[in-house]
C-alpha cells in the first residue's frame, strides 16, 4: 500500500473513518488520513494531490459540481460518488463540511459502501448490516444516478421476476410491472413527477402507490416510497395488497343494505347529490323515483317476517332488471326502495316507474312453496335547474307517493312541475 504524501503523522489521522481537505478553487487536497489512503490511494506521495487524480476525473468533477450547487444553508450535504479503481469500482458516500473561516476549503467524510453495494465477503459487522437488510420483510432497491439497479434485498429479489434485474431498463422494467397501458401511462407519469419533486427538494421523499404484476403472475398493491441519497435513488416498498382489499370490503359493507345486496340510505345521499351536481352543470335532466310496498304490514302479519324479507329481495331483483346499469338504485329504509335516471326526460322516467310497478304487481312472489302477490306505489319527480340539493327532490317524490297511497295505490304519480 502506497504512503499517505504527508509522512508526519497528522491530527486527521487519529479520526477513524476516511477523512480528507478539499480546496474547491486549486481542485487539490492538500489532506488526507490514513483512513482514506487506505481506501483511496494516491498515485503520487507528494502532497497536495489533484482530485482527479484520487477519485477519477468524473467522480471528481460531480463532486466539485455538487458543491458549486450545493446550498449554503449546510442541508443537502451528501453525496454519492462511485470511483474507479484497480481492483474495481468503489462506491463512496461523502458527508461534506465547510472549513469555518475558509470558503473554499472542505473537510469531507467518506463512508466506503462497496460491500453494501455489490456484495462480497468482509466478515465485519458491515456484513451483519447487510443480511439485515436482505432479510426485511419490506423490498429495498437503490439505483444510481442513471436509474440502474445497484443493489436489491431479498424480498424485492421475490417480488418482481428480474433475473437479470441489473440489465434492465426502465421502459422495461414499467413494461413487466404494468402489463396493462393503461395502468403503465399512469404510473411512468407518477414516477416522473417523483423524480421531478426529488430533484426540487430532494429531502423529501416521494411515495407511489402501485398494483404491480410479480414473479408469481400475482398482482400485488405496494406503497412505494422514493428517497434521493446524494446521486442514488432508494426505494422502500412493503405489501399493501391485504390492507387494501379488507378496506374495500368495509367501504361496500358500509354502503350496502345486507339483505338485497342494494346501496343503502347512506350512499344514496351520497351518490345522489353527486348526481344532481353533475346533472346540474352538464344541464341533464335527472328524475327520482320513490317506491314503497304496499300493505307491507300485512305481508308480515300473516305469512311472516321471513316472507316480508323475501318480498323486500324480490322487489330489488326486479327494480334492478327494469334499470340500466348506470341508474342508482337504494333501499332507502324498511320496504321504501329510490332510484335516480339521470339524462331521462320525466316522461320516459314516468314509463320506467311504470315497467317496475307492472313487474312487481303482475308475477307473484314465492316463500315456502306458498305464492302471494304484492304492490307498489311510486311517486316520482324531476329535478327542477335550480334544485340545490337532494333532500328538495326527495320531498317532492314523497308528496307524490302519499298521493299514490291516497289514490288508491298500485300507481305511479308524477309530481307537478311547477
Ligand atoms: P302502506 O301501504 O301505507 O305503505 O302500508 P305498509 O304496511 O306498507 O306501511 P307501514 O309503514 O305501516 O309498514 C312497514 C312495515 O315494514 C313495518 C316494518 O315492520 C316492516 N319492515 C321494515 N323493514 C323490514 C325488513 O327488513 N323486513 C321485514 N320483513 N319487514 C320490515
Ligand atoms: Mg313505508
Ligand atoms: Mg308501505
Amino acid at each position: 500500500m502506497n504512503p499517505p504524501p504527508d509522512s508526519g503523522l497528522h491530527w486527521l489521522d487519529l479520526i477513524h473513518a476516511p477523512v480528507f481537505v478539499l480546496n474547491v478553487e486549486t481542485g487539490q487536497v492538500p489532506r488526507a488520513n490514513a483512513a482514506f489512503y487506505r481506501i483511496l490511494p494516491p498515485a503520487s506521495p507528494v502532497a497536495p494531490v489533484a482530485l482527479s487524480d484520487l477519485l477519477g476525473d468524473g467522480a471528481a468533477l460531480s463532486l466539485l459540481g455538487f458543491i458549486a450547487a450545493m446550498p449554503r444553508d449546510g442541508s443537502r450535504s451528501t453525496l454519492s460518488l462511485t470511483c474507479p479503481t484497480a481492483n474495481g469500482p468503489l462506491m463512496l458516500i461523502m458527508h461534506l463540511k465547510p472549513m469555518p473561516g475558509q470558503p473554499h476549503v472542505w473537510v469531507i467524510t467518506v463512508d466506503d459502501r462497496t460491500l453494501f453495494f455489490q456484495g462480497g465477503a468482509s466478515g465485519n459487522s458491515e456484513d451483519t448490516f447487510r443480511g439485515i437488510i436482505q432479510e426485511l420483510p419490506i423490498g429495498i432497491d437503490i439505483l444510481d444516478s442513471s436509474l440502474s439497479a445497484v443493489f436489491y434485498n431479498r424480498y424485492s429479489d421475490s417480488i418482481y421476476l428480474y433475473d437479470s434485474y441489473y440489465d434492465l431498463d426502465m421502459t422495461e422494467w414499467f413494461e413487466r410491472a404494468f402489463p396493462a397501458l393503461h395502468d403503465r401511462g399512469r404510473a411512468r407519469v407518477e414516477w416522473t413527477d417523483a423524480l421531478a419533486a426529488l430533484q426540487h427538494d430532494p429531502d423529501q421523499p416521494q411515495t407511489m402507490e402501485w398494483r404491480v404484476m410479480c414473479r408469481d403472475g400475482e398482482y400485488r398493491v405496494l406503497l412505494n416510497r422514493v428517497s434521493k441519497i446524494g446521486s442514488h435513488y432508494t426505494f422502500i416498498y412493503w405489501d399493501i395488497t391485504e390492507q387494501r382489499r379488507l378496506e374495500n370490503q368495509l367501504r361496500t359493507l358500509a354502503m350496502t343494505d345486507t339483505l338485497t345486496g342494494l346501496h343503502n340510505r347512506r350512499h344514496f345521499f351520497e351518490a345522489s347529490e353527486t348526481l344532481l351536481a353533475q346533472a346540474r352543470a352538464e344541464r341533464l335532466d335527472l328524475c327520482l323515483i320513490i317506491l314503497d310496498i304496499d300493505h307491507f304490514k300485512q305481508i308480515n302479519d300473516t305469512m311472516g317476517h321471513r316472507a316480508g324479507d323475501d318480498a323486500l329481495i324480490v322487489v330489488a331483483d326486479r327494480c334492478r332488471a327494469a334499470l340500466r346499469p348506470g341508474d342508482l338504485l337504494a333501499r332507502f329504509g324498511g320496504e321504501e326502495f329510490t332510484i335516480v335516471l339521470t339524462d331521462i326526460p320525466s316522461d320516459e322516467a314516468q314509463a320506467v316507474a311504470e315497467r317496475i310497478r307492472a313487474a312487481i304487481a303482475d308475477q307473484p312472489i314465492l316463500h315456502d312453496h306458498e305464492t302471494f302477490c304484492v304492490t307498489a306505489s311510486i311517486g316520482l319527480a324531476a329535478a327542477e335547474p335550480g334544485m340545490a340539493s337532494m333532500d328538495q327532490l326527495v320531498e317532492k317524490a314523497d308528496k307524490a307517493l302519499y298521493a299514490a297511497k291516497r289514490g288508491g295505490r298500485n300507481r305511479v304519480v308524477v309530481a307537478a312541475i311547477p
